[in-house]
């Protein structure tokens, strides 16, 4: 295994294979750049194939949340970590306990929130052995409802103060009503997304694949139902893919016939070149890492215990961060991913070496 040759090492400070043999503990922490403060980034579990793919994915994710912290302004560097196994047999207490005194050692320079195959509880269970864990505290949310640490309802508003950013840069519009958006995935973003959306005057057509989630929007918000092939290429202004990664691709690019893409699944773009793809087509896509930050921005401020007031008002500059990376692309001609990367390395270049945002791997966050 290649650790400092390998393709997604890309400058990383710090790599630490942990192993607890009383637990059968087996983990990788990746902090790829302090430069604007304590890596933060989740904890993931996931029975990786091979000690391989969870270094890549580890590396990948890690340099992501680097990106979507800066582009966020936040005070924090990027991080991930990855434990090897399956949730649903390995987990035990134990070796939670055993991941948390792992955090311990690394002093504060990786903190981490939940993540796919982790659950607040579980944090919560590592945050015994460690002050390093973040997104778990009771407390008054954004909106002033209570919090328990769950980001989906930050990520939704954040994601909805991005979405009418793009609206007003490509149509020019500042009220939503009778807007047509299509949203793939009404699930604890998606659905908030909807509400909000419906709450604004835009009318809404929806896919899941879960019946009960299709339900709820078609009742509670009066959505249309759409099929899982047509989501996409719906004669919309607004396609938000609030599901799955990688749906930006060679199949559904060119069927697209919204004006703009704004939703709030990580990594949409199947491969760095759709970035380019989606402008040739004159589509304004909105990057995922920069419209789905609100839960990120609300797990740091949850640690500096911002007022409610405080919270939203970062939330809202998701807003302001798009309108520049639109406003830049359309003088430089260069697509919005691409613009969105390079300007993020200009808020954590300081101390980064590497500079060539054309020669590396688009920003991939989880
Ligand atoms: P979720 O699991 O609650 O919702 C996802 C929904 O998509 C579910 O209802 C699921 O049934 C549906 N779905 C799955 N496959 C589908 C398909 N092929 N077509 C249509 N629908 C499908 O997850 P979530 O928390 O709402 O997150 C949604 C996306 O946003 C994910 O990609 C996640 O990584 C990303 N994201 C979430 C947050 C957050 O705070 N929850 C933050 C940043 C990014």
């Amino acid at each position: 295994m290649n650790v400092f040759s390998h393709p997604e090492f890309d400058f990383h400070e710090q790599v630490s294979f942990v192993c607890d043999a009383e637990t059968g503990l087996r983990a990788i922490v990746a902090i790829h750049n302090t430069s604007r403060g304590p890596a933060l980034g989740g904890c993931r579990m996931y029975p990786y194939a091979s000690d391989d793919d969870a270094l890549r994915d580890v590396l990948r994710l890690s340099r992501g949340m680097t990106y979507k912290s800066a582009l966020a302004n936040l005070d924090l560097g990027g991080g991930k970590s990855v434990i090897i196994g399956d949730p649903r047999k390995d987990k035990s207490d134990a070796l939670l306990a055993a991941m948390g005194r792992a955090l311990e050692r690394l002093g504060g320079h990786y903190i981490a929130a939940e993540d796919s195959g982790t659950s607040v509880p579980d944090l919560k269970t590592m945050g015994r052995e460690t002050r390093h864990v973040a997104g778990i505290a009771s407390r008054t949310g954004f909106d002033g409802q209570p919090s328990t640490g769950d980001p989906s309802p930050v990520t939704a508003y954040g994601t909805f103060i991005g979405l009418k950013a793009a609206v007003k840069h490509r149509l020019g519009l500042d009220d939503l009503t009778g807007l047509k958006v299509a949203i793939q995935g009404v699930g604890n973003v998606g659905f908030r997304l909807a509400r909000y959306l419906r709450e604004s005057g835009a009318e809404l057509w929806v896919y899941d694949v879960q019946p009960d989630n299709l339900r709820r929007a078609v009742d509670e918000l009066g959505a249309h139902v759409a099929s899982a092939e047509d989501i996409l290429a719906l004669p919309v202004d607004v396609i938000a893919p609030c599901a799955l990664g990688a749906v930006l691709n060679d199949r559904s690019i060119p069927a697209i016939r919204a004006a703009i893409v704004a939703g709030a699944a990580n990594n949409l773009l199947d491969r760095p070149e759709h970035d380019q793809a989606l402008q040739q087509r004159g589509i304004l896509y909105a990057p995922d890492f920069a419209i789905n930050a609100g839960g990120i921005i609300d797990v740091f401020h949850e640690r500096a215990g911002s007022s409610p007031e405080t919270i939203r008002a970062h939330v809202d500059t998701i807003g302001d961060t798009l309108t520049e990376i639109f406003e830049r692309a359309d003088r430089s001609g260069r697509p919005t991913g691409e613009i969105a990367n390079a300007l993020a390395e200009e808020r954590f270049r300081k101390h980064h070496p590497a500079s060539d945002t054309a020669q590396r791997p688009v920003a991939r966050a989880g």
